[in-house]
């Protein structure tokens, strides 16, 4: 794997995956075999790039496990530290997908 590969490959990698598959930041940063801090870079630019094409990023977001509160407002990609509700860490990850909509 060379460092620094081609990002426009990466992006596309990215976007086929999701166009498959319902995954993580994690699950995407092993698949193309990027930092998770990157992924979160690629998602906002990928999130503007499917518009022109008439899909759409879903975000299931993240959810507390000890109470059930959910994430819904967040405008960024990066992972909450802790639940305002309980104080609880325990957070289920977000998860993505690539869909067309109508
Ligand atoms: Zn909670």
């Amino acid at each position: 794997m060379e460092p620094g590969g081609n990002r426009q490959t990466i992006r596309q990698q990215i976007v086929s995956l999701l166009s498959s598959d319902e995954l993580t930041v994690r699950d995407l940063s092993q698949a193309v075999s990027i930092t998770e801090k990157e992924v979160m870079n690629h998602l906002g630019h990928i999130e503007t790039s499917v518009h022109s094409q008439g899909k759409k990023l879903f975000e299931t977001p993240y959810k507390c496990l000890s109470c059930g509160f959910v994430f819904e407002k967040r405008t960024r990609f990066t992972k909450p530290g802790r639940c305002p509700e309980c104080k609880n860490s325990h957070i289920q990850t977000a998860r993505y997908l690539i869909k067309k909509c109508h």
